[in-house]
């Protein structure tokens, strides 16, 4: 079959989804994207986002994944149009602190001098990752899913077997919305809690992943800072919690005073799709189509969309 005649239906237009309809369309599939809500209104529209490989397993190959896309993300930071920006933090525990399991991935790491920690931290590491500006980055990835000839449409599916209806392959980047299309009972949302803040002057991101409270973070982009957070495992209310917010905000002036007085811009809730191991694998669905899963990313569906969906286009290629 020539190229030019593959097609796929994408489910999902989240980070995954794109990603995936991307690297499909410029390998000469005619993509379509099927998404319940636009770009701009998925969890991944909400994500802070670092490059880090966040409550998602196994680790092996979240690893090689992260791996890759940390390359791609590197390269795309070279075009500001991207959204994507190579930015220093320091990862931070009141406590000595081993080298991170995913150092490797990262290449140069330091030990953070003690000038460096903010009140009541003992340890930290330094390194340098993409810090990934989600509304431009998916503008961008639309914008490239288009050129390469994809289209996307706004549709709500009930069932995968009704996207396999209108095409033979079909890729399921539904996020948490695959455990209701696959009927997975391992896929369970962690709530995420954020807000913005004017930018003070702020170019270092901090992440206390340990923090007694919740894990807390400080991820300065462009224009605004995103502060958080929260990682509450099985809740599922999108409404932004005030007294959270007052917390998060409590807890980040606290790792960085020069947010005091900052200007609020705004509050967002996302649902990380967890999931005890991501799912990357095809099925044959009902009707005879083939479905390549890519779903159950947790809290690094942005560090692995790279990688996944290579992963993802691997499995069409041998089938
Ligand atoms: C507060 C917060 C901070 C985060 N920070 C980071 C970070 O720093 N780094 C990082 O890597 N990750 C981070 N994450 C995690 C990351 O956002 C997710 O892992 C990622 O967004 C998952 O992407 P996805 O495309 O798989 O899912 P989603 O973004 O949820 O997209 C799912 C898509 O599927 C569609 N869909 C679902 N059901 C249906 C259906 N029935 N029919 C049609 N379409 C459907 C939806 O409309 C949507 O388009 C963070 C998340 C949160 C909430």
């Amino acid at each position: 079959m020539a190229a030019g005649e593959r097609k796929a239906l994408v489910i999902g237009g989240g980070v995954s989804g794109l990603t995936t309809a991307v690297m499909l369309a410029e390998a000469g599939w005619r993509v379509r994207v099927w998404t319940a809500v636009p770009p701009e209104q998925t969890t991944s529209a909400v994500a802070a986002a670092i490059w880090y490989p966040y409550r998602a397993f196994p680790a092996d190959q979240v690893l090689a994944w992260g791996s890759h896309s940390l390359a791609v993300f590197r390269t795309l930071a070279g075009d500001p149009t991207t959204g994507v920006h190579m930015v220093e933090g320091l990862e931070l525990s009141r406590e000595p602190m081993p080298e991170p399991w995913w150092a490797t991935a990262v290449g140069s790491l330091r030990r953070a001098a003690g000038a460096e920690l903010p009140h009541g931290y003992g340890d930290g590491v330094a390194f340098t990752v993409p810090v990934i500006e989600m509304p431009v980055y998916l503008a961008y990835l639309v914008a490239r899913l288009q050129r390469a000839g994809g289209v996307i449409d706004q549709r709500r599916i009930t069932t995968l077997a009704e996207a396999g209806a209108v095409c033979p392959v079909v890729v399921n980047c539904a996020g948490l919305g695959a455990a209701e299309l696959t009927g997975d009972a391992s896929v369970f949302p962690i709530r995420g809690q954020v807000l913005r803040v004017a930018n003070p002057g702020l170019t270092r991101f901090l992440l206390d992943d340990h923090h007694p409270r919740d894990v807390t973070y400080v991820v300065p982009r462009r224009r605004d800072v995103v502060l958080g957070g929260t990682a509450q495992q099985g809740a599922s209310d999108l409404r932004p919690d005030p007294e959270i917010a007052a917390s998060i905000l409590r807890r980040c002036t606290a790792l960085e005073p020069a947010l005091q007085g900052a200007q609020v811009l705004g509050h967002a809730v996302g649902l990380r799709p967890g999931r005890p191991a991501v799912r990357v694998e095809p099925e044959t669905l009902p009707g005879g189509a083939v479905c390549v899963h890519n779903y159950g990313h947790g809290g690094a569906g942005v560090t692995l969309s790279w990688g996944c969906a290579t992963a993802a286009l691997e499995h069409l290629v041998a089938g």
